[in-house]
């Protein structure tokens, strides 16, 4: 099993969908559809916080505890996460394996395994 295109040797490939097989999708677990979402709040919390101390008094302190709060659900979805990833990473596996048509992104190479 190789993840390299065989023609020019890039790994950027991506497994082409077959009609005939049914979709194969790796079981993503919900820690991180948790996780993702999170962090991105987490980040734009944390984004306004800084415009808010550049450019007014400092942060208020609503902002402050949902910055917490929101940081703290980072934390716990990222524990969660990091005790699901071995069983990710066999389902991601096992994604990958399960799919026999494959296509280069870089030089649009098509083939079959
Ligand atoms: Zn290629």
């Amino acid at each position: 099993m190789q993840y390299r295109c065989p023609k020019c040797q890039s790994p950027k490939i991506m497994p082409v969908a077959q009609a005939n097989a049914p979709a194969a999708r790796p079981v993503v677990p919900k820690s991180l559809v948790f996780l993702v979402p999170s962090i991105f709040v987490l980040l734009l919390l944390v984004l306004i916080s800084i415009a808010m101390w550049l450019f007014g008094d400092g942060a208020g302190s609503t902002l402050q505890i949902a910055t917490v709060v929101v940081f703290v659900i980072c934390a716990v979805a990222g524990f969660l996460f990091y005790r699901d990833l071995p069983d990710f990473k066999i389902s991601m596996q096992a994604f990958m394996q399960s799919q026999k048509k494959w296509k280069c992104r870089e030089c649009e190479h098509e083939w079959e395994i």
